[in-house]
């Protein structure tokens, strides 16, 4: 097994490796062609210069002799070359020393024809009449001069040269190109591991401008503040629960042990406050039930076609005489033309409401207003329940839709378990509907539910 970052940068070396070398092969071809070709033209160019040569000296003298055009032959020894005079019946005048040509620098660029002998013969006329021939030989198609190979061994050069720079240059970037990978994944991967111990608060902290790599940084992060979030509600959960249970047995066993004892009186009174308790706690654990069956896998809703406004004016009017002990006001505002109509469980919507309602005028103090907006737009239809009353703390807002959450009890000892908000998102998350809550401490709350039109 190898580490992210060797095999990228394995992966990419090699890449560039076979780049390069494939590169340089496809220059050093193209120049060698390219090279060719123009060593071929001026060896061409070289002929027609002997043979103009030839032709002129002919011209001059009328005739050969041994000594025909011989101070060619010194240009002749130098471009490696061999030359044979003969005359117009092909009858040798003179020819240069084959053995004094140096088969070595007889090269083609690509190495091909090396040490074979091939000539070429050329006419010469005078009056377009032939009146000779000189052949050209040479142990090779093309002839490099010194000049030609240095040049060829330099470009050569700058290429293998350009190939070793090229590859270190490859190997710096591919080192930090895989740094830049590996040191994100490897920190969300280190964090992911931790948060598997159970660390909960193990964040992946290195930045990163690859967008696949800070969003799965970003989602290991909200993971790691879930989890954390989670565990915490877990803790709580249970102390709360312990605690909501605890109390009211307390309160029960300490007046239940007076009264055997006959500290305290039994009276109608007490036996009524006693009886509450047992009340309260068994709506604690009717609540829990209803979520445990709310949570259940194959929670199921009789569902039907309901008018919104007409389930709310119901549970408006339900709640007219609490409303009125608190000297407060309900407004309750929609259009009547308009449609607003959804699929759901007429009791668990009603639920939903009674619980936000309650909630609403439980926080809110005398004399409060509580304002309750049913709208339509083309596919939702949105219910919004606002009031003036005590709010809730910037810090408790995340938390209030969870299970047996309060937000801060000292400053309301109204009763409650923490389950009505749950409960209701728990209904509405089964009709597809949302519900969200915007607060500001000491000047209200606002819940806002939002449905699918049917
Ligand atoms: P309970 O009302 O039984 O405490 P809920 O789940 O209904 O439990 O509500 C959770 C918490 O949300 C409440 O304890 C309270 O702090 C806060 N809350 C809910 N509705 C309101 C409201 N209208 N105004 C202020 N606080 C509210």
């Amino acid at each position: 097994m190898y580490s992210i970052r060797k095999k990228l940068g394995i992966i990419l070396v090699a890449c560039s490796v076979i780049a390069i070398v494939f590169s340089a092969v496809l220059v050093n071809f193209t120049i060698n062609r390219t090279f060719n070709k123009y060593v071929s033209a001026n060896q061409v160019e070289r002929n027609n210069r002997i043979v103009q040569y030839f032709e002129e000296i002919y011209k001059r003298d009328n005739k050969w002799d041994k000594n025909s055009g011989i101070e060619i032959t010194k240009e002749a020894y130098i471009g490696n070359y061999c030359l044979t005079l003969s005359d117009n019946n092909k009858k040798m005048i003179w020819q240069m020393n084959l053995d004094t040509l140096k088969p070595g620098k007889h090269q083609m660029m690509d190495g091909s024809n090396q040490g074979i002998y091939n000539s070429q013969t050329f006419e010469i006329k005078n009056d377009n009449k032939i009146v000779g021939y000189i052949t050209i030989g040479q142990f090779s198609s093309i002839i490099l001069s010194d000049a030609d190979m240095n040049f060829r061994s330099s470009i050569n050069k700058s290429i293998v040269l350009s190939v070793l720079i090229t590859l270190i240059i490859v190997i710096l970037i591919s080192i930090m190109l895989s740094k830049q990978f590996s040191n994100p994944i490897k920190e969300v991967s280190d964090t992911s591991v931790l948060l598997s111990k159970g660390k909960y608060d193990a964040r992946s902290k290195t930045k990163t401008n690859i967008i696949e790599l800070s969003k799965l940084r970003e989602s290991i992060n909200t993971l790691g503040e879930k989890l954390e979030m989670q565990d915490d509600l877990r803790r709580r959960l249970v102390s709360d629960i312990s605690h909501e249970i605890r109390t009211p047995l307390n309160i029960l066993e300490n007046n239940l042990e007076a009264m055997i004892d006959g500290v305290f009186t039994v009276t109608d009174e007490r036996l009524e406050s006693l009886n509450d308790e047992v009340i309260r706690f068994g709506k604690l654990l009717e609540n829990l039930n209803i979520i445990k069956e709310l949570e259940a896998e194959d929670a199921t809703l009789k569902l039907e076609t309901i008018n919104l406004e007409e389930l709310i004016e119901s549970v408006v009017k339900d709640f007219e005489l609490s409303v009125k002990n608190k000297n407060m006001n309900l407004n309750l505002n929609y259009v009547k033309e308009n449609n607003y109509k959804v699929l759901g469980d007429y009791d668990k919507l009603k639920q939903v409401f009674i619980n936000v309602l309650s909630n609403s005028i439980k926080f809110t103090n005398e004399n409060g207003l509580i304002i309750v907006d049913v709208k339509e737009n083309k596919n939702n239809i949105i219910v919004s329940v606002k009031d003036n009353g005590i709010g809730i703390k910037k810090q408790d807002l995340p938390f209030i839709f969870e299970r047996l959450y309060r937000g801060d009890k000292s400053r309301h000892e109204t009763d409650g378990s923490g389950i009505g908000l749950t409960i209701v998102k728990k209904i509405l998350m089964l009709h597809n509907a949302s519900i969200e809550a915007q607060s500001e401490e000491g000047k209200g709350a606002t819940f806002v539910v939002k449905f699918n039109k049917a």
